[in-house]
C-alpha cells in the first residue's frame, strides 16, 4: 500500500511506495570502490603546489599535514566579487559573491565510509567551525553551507577524502523552507519542532537507529529519500558552531552511521550536510532573521543515493520514495 506522508520540516509531501522497490533496476547502487589513478590528483600528498593556497593546515607530530584547506580552485561563488543586488522587472539578480574552500580530510586517497575515522570526522566538524569563525568576519556572507559529496553519483569529481563550504550572501531554498516551518510551529505551539520531532521519535522507538548522550539518528517520517538519515542534537541546539556543540560525540554517532552504510547497503555514495543557522539578517520571503532566536534546532543528514528521481520529484518537487522509514531503520537497526 502507498501512502503520502507530510514533511513538517521540508513543507511537502513525499510518496511512500514500496512496490517500487521491487521493480528490476529501480535501485541503481553503485559502490564507491578505489578506481582512481592517484599520480594525478591534486589532494594526494605531492600535489600540493598544484592546489591554490593553503587556508589552514592540521599537522600530524611528523609534522606530515594531516588535514588541508585550499579554496575551491574552481569556485562557484569569489570573495573578491563585489556584492552587487539588482532587478530587472520580475528578475533579481545577486552576484556571485562568496567564498568557495575544500577540505582535504585525509592523506589517503580512498577511504570507504566506515574508513572515515571518529578523528578524522572530529576534525572535520571542528574546521567547519574554525573556518565559519574566520568567514564570518565578511558581513556580506549571510549563510554557510556545510557538506560532503562521496562518489560520483553523490556528486564528487574526485574520490580523494574531502568536504566542502560554500559561504554566500543568499540564504538557500531549503533553509528558508526550515525556517518558516520553525518559525510556524513555534508561534503556534510555543515550543521546537525538531524538540518535538525527538520527543515523537522517542516515544515511537520505530525509526531511531543509533544514539548516544548527545544525539540520535533517525530515518524521517516523511524521508524523501530511501535510508535517508538526520542526526539531531538531544538538547535544543540552536547554534552549530557554540561551545555546546559535542564535537566528539556527534563524530561518534557520524561514524556508527557511517559503518552500518557500509556494512548494510555496501558503501554507497551519499551527501552529507548539515543546517545551521544564518547570520542574523533581512531574508527576503521570511523578513528580518533574528539569529538569537529560540525556534531554530540545527540538524545534520546524510543521503544516501540509491535511486533515480523522475518527473515526480523535478516537476512537482514531491518524491517518490520506494523504502519505508520504518523498514529502512529496521535494516540499518541489524
Ligand atoms: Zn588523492
Ligand atoms: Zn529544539
Amino acid at each position: 500500500m502507498s501512502e503520502f506522508r507530510f514533511n513538517p520540516l521540508k513543507k511537502r509531501w513525499v510518496l511512500i511506495d514500496e512496490k517500487r522497490s521491487d521493480k528490476k533496476g529501480y535501485f541503481n547502487i553503485e559502490t564507491v570502490k578505489d578506481i582512481e589513478d592517484t599520480t594525478t590528483c591534486p589532494f594526494c600528498p605531492g600535489g600540493e603546489k598544484n592546489t591554490p593556497m593553503e587556508l589552514l593546515r592540521k599537522s600530524s607530530q611528523t609534522d606530515d599535514w594531516e588535514r588541508r584547506v585550499i579554496p575551491n580552485k574552481f569556485p562557484a561563488l569569489q570573495v573578491e566579487k563585489q556584492l552587487a543586488k539588482s532587478a530587472a522587472g520580475p528578475y533579481s539578480e545577486v552576484s556571485g559573491t562568496g567564498a568557495h574552500e575544500i577540505i582535504i580530510e585525509s592523506r589517503e586517497h580512498f577511504l570507504t565510509l566506515s574508513e572515515h575515522s571518529k578523528l578524522l570526522l572530529y576534525d572535520m566538524f571542528d574546521i567547519f567551525k574554525k573556518r565559519v569563525m574566520d568567514l564570518k568576519k565578511d558581513v556580506r556572507l549571510k549563510y554557510f553551507s556545510l557538506f560532503k559529496n562521496y562518489g560520483y553519483s553523490g556528486g564528487a569529481s574526485i574520490l580523494h577524502p574531502h568536504s566542502q563550504i560554500l559561504a554566500t550572501p543568499v540564504i538557500p531554498n531549503t533553509v528558508v523552507d526550515l525556517l518558516k516551518s520553525m518559525q510556524n510551529y513555534y508561534l503556534m505551539h510555543d515550543r521546537c519542532l525538531i524538540c518535538d520531532i525527538i520527543d515523537f521519535e522517542k516515544n515511537k522507538g520505530e525509526r531511531i537507529i543509533e544514539s548516544n548522550s548527545d544525539f540520535c539518528a533517525v530515518i524521517p517520517y516523511a524521508s524523501d529519500y530511501p535510508f535517508e538519515i538526520h542526526i539531531y542534537p538531544y538538547s535544543h541546539q540552536h547554534d552549530f558552531f557554540s561551545k555546546g556543540t559535542n564535537y566528539l560525540s556527534l563524530a561518534e554517532i557520524t561514524f556508527n552511521v557511517f559503518k552500518k552504510l557500509e556494512n548494510k547497503l555496501g558503501n554507497p555514495p551519499i551527501n552529507m550536510g548539515i543546517y545551521v543557522s544564518p547570520v542574523s539578517c533581512h531574508i527576503p520571503d521570511f523578513g528580518r532573521y533574528n539569529a538569537d532566536n529560540p525556534f531554530f534546532h540545527w540538524h545534520l543528514e546524510i543521503i544516501p543515493r540509491l535511486n533515480k528521481t523522475g518527473g515526480m520529484e523535478i516537476i512537482n518537487n514531491t518524491f517518490i520514495n520506494p523504502v519505508s522509514p520504518e523498514k529502512a531503520a529496521k535494516v540499518l537497526e541489524g
